[in-house]
């Protein structure tokens, strides 16, 4: 009998994680990132990694002991700033259990427990196509069959427009990334200011937000409240051009907090916020599926993302080697039952962090977390 063959198109930290876990359950899958390799481009921040989520997926694929080498507990505090850099809320404490791993890490840990020839490099899917009971992927001039086709393709899913009319929209605020190398030895007050975790100043639809990063590396994020067309022209500007846009926004802000434009090492990107409709389904297709940002892309607001990408992946991987297209259905449902309540917090919390009444609303949210802890 010929083996059934699956597709996972894109090697992010969903992609990645249902291929070890479909390698472990005895299934082989190819898996197509659009990358050149492992390290062709920098994959971003840190990642805060849940216990029932995230991590389990970690703990069932074998690689918690990868995990808790990489995994930054020190790194799990939270601080608040006003707009005049007044600190309304600090917790530096590191005993929570949502470590940080840094994404580059958790993308190499899941990569080196692959057979190397289950993932092809640089193969850009263009898109995919109905053959048979099963379905093409197209890559370039090439094609090849599959049994099911699993879209882990992120926010632009190529696999999504065969299931779903939905398309991601923005979210009315757009990121600027900025990056500070060596950043206790150079910026000794950056470092301060985003403490032992990460840092949130809020103001006047405007925020700079400060991540600990591993190996002494802090991720900011300046964002702000702006309509689509004025994100994509700051897309196109040269990078010393968007840091003086920066600092006029924050004209009048405390210098300690402008200081993390001024100073940032490198203008890393332009990042408009998009989202699926808060709900996402379809109805249930034998032959293909989505998961992670694919299936529920919503703002990094609530800290799931990932966490859902990788639960998504551990439990597509339980249905497919029960065997069963049925089970297939019902992890779909169950899929986005899950993600749901994540989507509507990012969003609630997205429109409360960035809004023209400053950081009350998050300040109460943190002491509402702190009380119920
Ligand atoms: C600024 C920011 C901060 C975030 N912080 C957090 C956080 O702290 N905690 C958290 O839980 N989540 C966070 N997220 C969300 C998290 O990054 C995503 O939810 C997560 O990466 C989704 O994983 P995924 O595997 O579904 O998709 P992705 O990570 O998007 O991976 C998709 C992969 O598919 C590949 N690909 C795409 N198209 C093609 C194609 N046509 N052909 C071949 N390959 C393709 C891509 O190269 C990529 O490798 C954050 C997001 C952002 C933007």
């Amino acid at each position: 009998m010929r083996q059934y063959r699956i597709a996972i198109i894109g090697g992010g930290p969903g992609g990645l994680t249902l291929a070890r876990l479909l390698h472990l359950g005895g299934l082989s899958a190819t898996v197509f990132e659009r990358d050149a390799h492992a390290g062709d481009r920098p994959q971003g921040g840190t990642l805060d990694l849940h216990a029932d989520t995230g991590q389990r997926a970690l703990r069932l694929a074998g690689l918690e002991r990868e995990f808790l080498a990489a995994a930054r507990y020190d790194d799990q505090g939270m601080r608040l700033y006003d707009s005049n850099g007044a600190l309304l809320f600090g917790d530096d404490s590191s005993d929570g259990d949502r470590p940080e791993v840094d994404r580059t890490e958790l993308r190499r840990m899941l990569i080196d427990s692959l057979p190397p020839a289950m993932i092809r490099w640089g193969t850009r899917v263009d898109r995919i196509e109905p053959a048979g009971d099963g379905y093409d992927v197209v890559t370039g001039g090439a094609r090849g069959s599959f049994d099911l086709v699993v879209g882990a393709d992120g926010a632009w899913s190529k696999v999504r427009p065969l299931l779903s009319g939905a398309r991601p929209a923005y979210e009315g605020v757009t990121f600027v990334e900025l990056g500070f190398d060596d950043v206790d030895r150079r910026h000794p007050a950056i470092a301060a200011l985003a403490g032992r975790g990460k840092m949130f100043a809020l103001g006047d639809n405007r925020g700079l937000i400060l991540q600990r990063n591993g190996h002494a590396h802090i991720r900011g994020y300046f964002a702000l409240r702006s309509d689509e067309p004025w994100a994509a022209a700051l897309e196109d500007a040269a990078p010393e051009a968007i840091r003086e846009r920066m600092l006029g926004y924050l004209k009048g802000w405390a210098p300690i907090l402008t200081d993390a434009i001024r100073l940032a090492d490198t203008i890393i990107g332009v990042r408009p916020l998009y989202a699926l409709p808060v709900g996402h389904r379809w109805a249930h297709r034998p032959g293909l599926t989505l998961i992670g940002d694919a299936a529920h892309l919503m703002s990094p607001f609530g800290g799931e993302g990932v966490n859902l990408a990788m639960s998504d992946a551990a439990d597509l991987a339980a249905a497919l080697i029960q065997g069963d297209d049925a089970a297939v259905a019902r992890f779909e449902e169950a899929m986005a039952a899950r993600a749901e309540p994540a989507a509507r917090g990012a969003m609630e919390g997205l429109r409360h962090a960035i809004s023209p009444h400053g950081p009350q609303a998050v300040l109460t949210h943190f002491m509402e977390v702190m009380a119920g802890a």
